[in-house]
C-alpha cells in the first residue's frame, strides 16, 4: 500500500459528556446520570479516520496548557500521528465542547479556546510539511484566514484540498475556487449555496466540487452535470457523532491512493457506515482490516 501523507489543519477539543433524565432551565441544579470525556474536535476526528485507515497524518493544530491538551494530544500520538506541528500555547485552555444529553436532545456549548490561535502565521510555519504532504483536510473550526492561507499553500505546492465546511459560515468565492473538493452535509449545502455569490460557470463549478453526504441516504456526487448517489449502507446505527468526520478522512485517504474520486466515494461511504455502529465519535472509526472484513 502507497503511503497516504495527509496534513490536518484543524480544531482538537475535549468533549464533556453528561448524561441526565432532564436539562436543567437557567437557574436550576439537575443530579445528571453519568459524565465522561472524551477527545474530539472536527480536525482531530477526521486525522484520527484517516490514520485508522494507514495513512501517514501530520496534525495542525492548538492545545491549552491544561490536562485536556495533554490528553488530546496524547490520543493522537497513540494512534501515530504527527503531533510535532501542534502548539501548546501557554495561559490557555484547550478548546471544550459541554454536550449534555437527554432522551435524544442534547445542548451544547463549544468555548474554542487554543483553536482560535492558530493564525496564518501559525499555518505558515508548517509550508514545509504541508509542501512534502498528498492531501490537505480543512475545515471551519479555526479562523477561516487560517483555513484560507493553508488552501493557499496548498496550490502554491499543488496538494490537492478537501474543505470540509462545517461548521457552516459563509466563504469567499476566492477560498472555493482554490479548493479541490467540498463535503458539505445536505444542510450545508443548502446553506452554502445560499450565501455565495458568484456567476452561474462559477456556481456550476462549485457544484461540480461537491460531495454531498447524506447521512443513512449516502452520498451525491456531480459529474459532468450529472448526479450521482451512491446509496446509504445498511447498518444498525447506534451512534451518528463524527460520521461526517469518519466519511472525510476516509476519503483523504482513498484518493491519496490514487482511487477516482467516485471510487473514493463508495469507500468512504462504507468507513462511515461502519463507524455508526459505535458509541463515541472516534471509537467506532474502522482500521482497513475492520473496512475489509466488513466488505467480505
Ligand atoms: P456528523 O455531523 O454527525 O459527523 P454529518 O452530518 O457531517 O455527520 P452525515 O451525512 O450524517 O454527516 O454522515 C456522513 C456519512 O456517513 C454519510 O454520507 C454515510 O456515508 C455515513 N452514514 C452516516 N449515517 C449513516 C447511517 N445511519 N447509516 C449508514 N451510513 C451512514
Amino acid at each position: 500500500m502507497a503511503a497516504s501523507k495527509i496534513i490536518v489543519v484543524g480544531s482538537m477539543n475535549m468533549d464533556l459528556v453528561t448524561s441526565t433524565n432532564r436539562i436543567p432551565a437557567v437557574g436550576e441544579t439537575v443530579i445528571g446520570d453519568a459524565f465522561h470525556t472524551t477527545p474530539g474536535g472536527k480536525g482531530a476526528n477526521q486525522a484520527m479516520a484517516a490514520a485508522r485507515l494507514g495513512a501517514e497524518v501530520t496534525m495542525v493544530g492548538a492545545v491549552g496548557d491544561d490536562a485536556f491538551g495533554e490528553a488530546a494530544m496524547n490520543n493522537l500520538k497513540q494512534q501515530g500521528i504527527g503531533t510535532d506541528a501542534i502548539r501548546i500555547v501557554e495561559g490557555c485552555s484547550t478548546g471544550i465542547a459541554a454536550i449534555t444529553v437527554s432522551d435524544g436532545d442534547n445542548s451544547i456549548i463549544v468555548v474554542p479556546g487554543a483553536n482560535h490561535s492558530i493564525t496564518p502565521a501559525v499555518i505558515e510555519a508548517q509550508e514545509e510539511v504541508l509542501k512534502n504532504s498528498d492531501m490537505l483536510l480543512v475545515q471551519l473550526e479555526i479562523p477561516l484566514d487560517s483555513v484560507i492561507r493553508a488552501v493557499q499553500l496548498a496550490k502554491k505546492h499543488n496538494i490537492r484540498t478537501i474543505l470540509n465546511p462545517a461548521p457552516i459560515q459563509p466563504l469567499p468565492m476566492e477560498l472555493l475556487e482554490m479548493v479541490d473538493y467540498l463535503t458539505p452535509n445536505e444542510h450545508e449545502q443548502t446553506l452554502l449555496f445560499a450565501s455565495t455569490d458568484g456567476s452561474v460557470k462559477q456556481l456550476e463549478r462549485l457544484k461540480e466540487k461537491c460531495i454531498v453526504t447524506k447521512g443513512s441516504k449516502g452520498v451525491m456526487l456531480y459529474q459532468n452535470g450529472e448526479e450521482i448517489l451512491i446509496p446509504g449502507v445498511e447498518v444498525e446505527a447506534v451512534d451518528t457523532t463524527g460520521a461526517g468526520d469518519s466519511f472525510n478522512g476516509a476519503l483523504a485517504f482513498a484518493l491519496c491512493q490514487g482511487k477516482s474520486v467516485e471510487e473514493a466515494c463508495r469507500f468512504a461511504n462504507v468507513v462511515g457506515a461502519i463507524s455508526v455502529t459505535k458509541f463515541g465519535a472516534q471509537a467506532g472509526m474502522p482500521t482497513m482490516e475492520e473496512v475489509e472484513g466488513f466488505l467480505r
